[in-house]
């Protein structure tokens, strides 16, 4: 009996000791309510890594009466059997569709569960010409090595059934989505998704609430317009690829907005009046964004490639 318990009670120190640190490695893929239909899950906010298994994107789960649609697959098979789990917990409904935001790893290496369940994939059109891509393969190769065991030859890259050419709305699962190509912007193949019945937006990658955004390459002029048509949804929920939801949507997504059209602004001057980047950059007044977190990291180098592209802009007829 006193064995018995002594037994049971260093059972439940060690659990004690260890759930933190479970908690803080590996996130749980596990739902988080935004409204009566929608849920997400919430992957960690560093890069991915072994200690997060690759979860450190998000997905969206909508439950309509008839179907549970997805928004991107997470970043390993392993997560997407897990993420299955969860929502099996929830509902024994089909996953009819699974809408990808965008083909980057950590957003759909998990497809092939719901693809082999009989999940419709649906993404942009461009997601053609990032499908086959070098950097495709390159980025499997790296992901056997960084996130091994969870990515292996057993992999398989899941191509589209059905491409969206232009914003639209689509009844799936007996429930009405506005789908919104936003690309090229993050990537050519952004595909952004709004649940008409309770507001709740998912944005893939488009949306950086609270920080400076990561240009990269980027269609400025495109992203401008993508911003615009979803603050004209007023989406009332917004769910990045990567981060919490944001409930203060327009007000984060004008925060980006009005960044990318500084930008334009000053660098496309910069372009008509013949000035060197360099140049361009030391004149102008930066200090609205200076104290704004990733301005070190990113602003520079996104002020350069705005310039470059607004160079090719007036090259253009
Ligand atoms: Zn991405």
């Amino acid at each position: 009996m006193t064995l018995s318990y002594r037994f049971r009670w260093s059972w439940l120190v060690l659990l004690l000791a260890v759930t933190p640190l479970f908690a803080q490695s590996m996130p749980l893929v596990a739902l988080q309510a935004l409204s009566k239909q929608s849920y997400m899950v919430q992957g960690d906010l560093g890069p991915a890594s072994t200690s997060n298994r690759g979860f450190n994107a998000n997905a969206g789960i909508v439950i309509t009466d008839k179907a549970v649609i997805l928004i991107d697959a997470l970043g390993t098979p392993a997560l997407a059997e897990e993420l299955l789990a969860s929502i099996r917990a929830m509902t024994d409904l089909p996953i009819s569709d699974v809408i990808v935001t965008h083909y980057h790893a950590d957003h759909y290496y998990g497809l092939q569960v719901f693809k082999q369940l009989g999940a419709r994939i649906i993404a942009a059109r461009p997601a053609l010409q990032a499908i086959g891509a070098p950097e495709m393969a390159e980025r499997f190769a790296e992901r056997k090595v960084s996130l091994s065991p969870w990515v292996d030859e057993s992999f398989r890259v899941i191509a589209p059934d059905l491409l969206i050419d232009r914003a639209m709305r689509m009844q799936l699962g007996g429930a009405w989505f506005g789908l919104i190509p936003a690309g090229p912007a993050h990537t050519p193949e952004d595909l952004m998704v709004l649940s008409e019945a309770d507001g709740v937006l998912f944005a893939g990658d488009l949306m950086f609430a609270g920080r400076i955004p990561f240009v990269g390459n980027a269609n400025t002029k495109a992203w401008i317009k993508g911003i615009e048509d979803l603050i004209r949804a007023q989406p009332k929920v917004i769910v990045g690829g990567h981060g919490p939801a944001s409930l203060d949507a327009a007000n984060d997504l004008v925060f980006t907005l009005q960044y990318l059209k500084h930008l334009r602004a000053t660098m496309g001057a910069a372009v008509q009046d013949l000035k060197s980047f360099d140049e361009a950059y030391a004149e102008i007044d930066w200090s609205r964004y200076r104290g704004v977190p990733a301005f070190d990291a990113a602003h520079r180098r996104n002020a350069y490639n705005v310039f470059l592209s607004m160079e090719q802009e007036a090259l253009r007829p």
